[in-house]
């Protein structure tokens, strides 16, 4: 079966999911779009050349007949409305994170799908789906390193752009570790702080950076995440597990190794785009072939977009509170979602 899909949102990452869709996956093709500028949504269907109807209300878009997935990929405020409206029409829904921007709308997604009484929902957090972050699961699944015990992480950006604020730095950038983490280490948060190294240069005025944010999980593992998006020198993503009997690593990105002008060198990647772009094919891919067999979504769910903005909140309160302890208390995870 084909998986038509109705667009909600046809900005970068809009389109982005619609070339992938039309032009490098298997069993999806695109049906519907929406923007909130339907001439935007109009643009994109001739740019790409689609066979798609432009609906001027994402909600007639949910409900046409001949949409079987809907893919969420307008602005995060309003994620939660074309989600719970596709939910509550038993429609299957990719949102791209956050799943919405408070712990509680998640909550009513959440309960609004276990009422369907079906798994409906994944959520756009593609690092579970890159082959390298799969890789160090199963190494650490498979006890190469002995219970883990702490974790040291770090996400950095050459660069931001000026509208770029401290609270992001947790919300559009260590949301990413937030949830690949505890899915890493098959664990809950219980705690978080945050603590602030000598501030670079290179930030602007309002821009707290770097920043380290500390993490403990119920399992009593310890995690730091190094959020640094001024670093200057790439995009760069780092994750060591130390377990009782040795150390697990994030494979580094496949680059040509050099021996030039007297050095040892590999390039490091600059457009965070790049790092992850297999990782985007791939969940889509999964998300495709769930939908169209039937089967249970494997990718990150309501729940887990639950735990990540809940998660996310306490870390932006451990924000303006440098060097507090805060709490991090989940509800307790429905059998629907273990
Ligand atoms: P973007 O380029 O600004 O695109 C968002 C699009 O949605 C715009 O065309 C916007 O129109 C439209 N829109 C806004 N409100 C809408 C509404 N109520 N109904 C329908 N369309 C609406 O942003 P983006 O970079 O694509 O990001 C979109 C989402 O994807 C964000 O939640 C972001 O966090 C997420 N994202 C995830 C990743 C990842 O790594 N997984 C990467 C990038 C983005 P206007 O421009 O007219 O407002």
């Amino acid at each position: 079966m084909t998986v038509r899909f109705g667009v909600v949102g046809c900005g970068a990452i809009g389109q982005e999911h619609i070339r992938r869709i039309t032009n490098t996956l298997s069993g999806g093709k695109i049906v519907a779009v929406n923007d909130i500028n339907a001439d935007n949504a109009k643009s994109v269907v001739q740019k790409l050349g689609l066979d798609a109807k432009v609906y001027e209300n994402g909600h007639d878009l949910i409900h046409a007949a001949d949409v079987d997935a809907v893919l969420v990929t307008c602005w995060g405020p309003a994620h939660k409305e074309f989600v719970l409206s596709a939910v509550q029409a038993g429609k299957y829904v990719f949102c791209e994170k956050p799943l919405a921007t408070t712990a509680d709308d998640c909550l009513e997604i959440v309960a609004a799908e276990m009422k369907q009484g079906k798994h409906l929902v994944q959520v756009g957090f593609m690092r579970r789906f890159d082959k390298g972050y799969v890789a160090l699961k199963e190494a650490i699944s498979a006890g190469k390193i002995g219970t883990p015990l702490m974790l040291h992480a770090a996400h950095r950006n050459p660069t931001v752009d000026a509208r770029y604020s401290t609270d992001m730095a947790i919300n559009d950038t260590m949301i990413h570790e937030i949830d690949v983490l505890h899915w890493l280490l098959d664990d809950e948060y219980v705690s978080a702080q945050v603590v602030y190294p000598r501030k670079t240069s290179k930030a602007a005025p309002h821009l707290a950076d770097p920043q380290i944010v500390l993490v403990e999980t119920k399992k009593g593992v310890r995690i730091d995440v190094e959020i640094f998006v001024n670093c200057a020198y790439g995009y760069d993503i780092k994750c060591e597990v130390v377990g009782e009997t040795g150390v697990a690593y994030l494979p580094e990105p496949a680059t040509v190794q050099l021996r030039s002008e007297a050095a040892l060198a590999r390039p490091i990647l600059m457009d965070w785009k790049d790092r992850f772009i297999e990782a985007y094919d791939i969940e889509l891919q999964a998300f495709i072939n769930a939908v169209s067999t039937g089967s249970r979504l494997t990718g990150p769910s309501s729940w887990d977009g639950y735990a990540a903005a809940l998660t996310a909140d306490v870390c932006v309160k451990a924000q303006s509170r440098p060097g507090e302890i805060l709490p991090i208390t989940l509800k307790e995870c429905p059998e629907f979602y273990k």
